[in-house]
């Protein structure tokens, strides 16, 4: 088996934004790449706001003008761009296709099987001959998303208990939206039970509307189908109710819930984990894409060092997975924090310190190794939340508004 030739160079297991930014990188370095695919896109996949940072990603694989080109709604502030994922995803599919990658669609890959010169995945074919074969490669990136092939090959997953939370959400016409150019603005309104909504333009018609919701609140709604419980919230919530007061579900009811995990590691000999496949946070900061992307071109770089060093080994990616858990560990502060109410006096404050607001506001832009003075800026924000906590100085917003379904928002 060993010295059985190779099909490629390099094997990237799953075609959303990581293994697509990684396979479209790779192949236009003159790697060979097999890209495979389980589904055919274009396929629904939730998570449509974008963090400007993925710009960078983009245009490090050559796909900035495709995306430019497509036209996809645009947000003039500085952190967000909404997209339908369907289209976005198909779009970057099929650059790292044209990029060179050999694409694989509707080819699942079963098993991965590693030894001393390489890897051997076991693939199955829905609707091509033969339906099950082998392929060789000489090192793996792992980019299934949240099913994380190699994640639980290794067990290598760390649940995150303190965002045990469920996401219900659906795509609706008929909201009406700002005129101009803020007619692409995100909308997040916070539930006093700490849970809280998103609004995202995905089309000038359609809107992207979900709840997020601490898994006791949702047991609280645990007679109800998934359609009665999105009704229930929007109900609850009167920004929310009055907002779609006119509109119309476009989609059924869709449920997602335990996203949040880390990892144990994120490389290991002749495999590297990218976007979901290694950890996912909880989208209310919109990350998810972001590290998809970033992650997926850094699995890449962190090969092509390798490969042209002659080393595949765990010691050789050491640089890429630490960077990796320092990029989860960051962002997690925020996620963790926004679950608890003093963090959220500060974040939804009116009139916050422009300095402190800027500094968030490149962090929140997915920038999270800012500049020295915009750490600082962080640190004392995180700080400040950390006193809110003890002593209360800014007025406590669930206190204040105590009466159920009471709401804040920021656009
Ligand atoms: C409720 C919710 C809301 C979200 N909202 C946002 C948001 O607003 N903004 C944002 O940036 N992110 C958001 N996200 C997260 C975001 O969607 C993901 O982080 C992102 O899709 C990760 O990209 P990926 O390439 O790692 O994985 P995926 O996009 O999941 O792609 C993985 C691909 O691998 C394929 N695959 C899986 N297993 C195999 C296999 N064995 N063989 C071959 N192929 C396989 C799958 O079919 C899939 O196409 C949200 C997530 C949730 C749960």
């Amino acid at each position: 088996m060993s010295k059985q030739a190779f099909d490629s160079d390099v094997l990237v297991i799953g075609g959303g934004p990581a293994g697509s930014a990684a396979a479209a990188f790779l192949a236009r370095a003159g790697r060979g790449v097999v890209l495979l695919e389980r589904d055919r896109f274009p396929r629904f996949h939730i998570g449509e706001s974008l963090l400007a940072s993925t710009n960078d990603v983009l245009r490090a694989i050559g796909a900035d003008e495709a995306v430019r080109r497509a036209g996809f709604t645009q947000k003039w502030g500085a952190t967000f761009m909404p997209v339908p994922r369907a289209a976005f995803d198909d779009l970057l599919l099929r650059h790292a296709a044209a990029s060179g990658a050999d694409l694989r669609e509707g080819h699942r890959a079963i098993d991965v099987a590693f030894d001393a010169d390489g890897v051997t995945a076991t693939v199955r074919a829905s609707d091509a001959a033969p339906a099950a074969y082998s392929l060789r490669a000489r090192v793996v990136i792992d980019a299934s998303g949240r099913g994380a092939l190699l994640g639980r090959k290794f067990d290598l997953r760390v649940e995150e208990p303190r965002l045990a939370n469920v996401a219900v959400f659906a795509h609706y016409s008929g909201v009406p939206r700002p005129a101009g150019r803020r007619a692409g603005d995100i909308r997040i309104v916070a539930r006093d039970d700490l849970g809280w909504f998103w609004l995202i333009p995905i089309s000038p018609e359609l809107m992207s509307v979900g709840v997020v919701l601490p898994r006791a609140a949702f047991r609280a709604f645990a007679a109800l189908d998934h359609e009665e419980v999105l009704a229930r919230a929007i109900a609850e919530t009167p920004v929310v109710a009055e907002l779609l007061a006119a509109a119309r579900r476009e989609w059924p009811v869709r449920v997602e819930r335990d996203f949040s995990f880390g990892s144990r590691a994120y490389a290991g000999d002749r495999w590297l984990l990218a976007g979901d496949a290694g950890s996912f946070l909880d989208p209310v900061f919109s990350t998810g894409v972001a590290i998809a992307l970033e992650s997926g071109l850094e699995a890449a770089q962190a090969v092509e060092e390798g490969i042209a060093r002659g080393d595949l080994s765990a010691r050789s990616f050491r640089r890429f997975s630490r960077r990796q858990r320092q990029r989860y560990l960051s962002f997690r502060r925020f996620v963790i924090g926004f679950y608890t109410p003093e963090f959220r006096d500060l974040f939804f404050d009116d009139d916050p310190p422009e300095r402190m607001y800027r500094a968030l506001a490149t962090v929140f832009a997915g920038y999270w190794r800012p500049s020295i003075v915009t750490r600082v800026w962080v640190a004392l924000f995180l700080a400040l939340a950390r006193l809110q906590k003890r002593i209360g100085f800014v007025p406590r917003r669930e206190a204040a508004q105590r009466e159920p379904g009471s709401v804040y928002s920021k656009t």
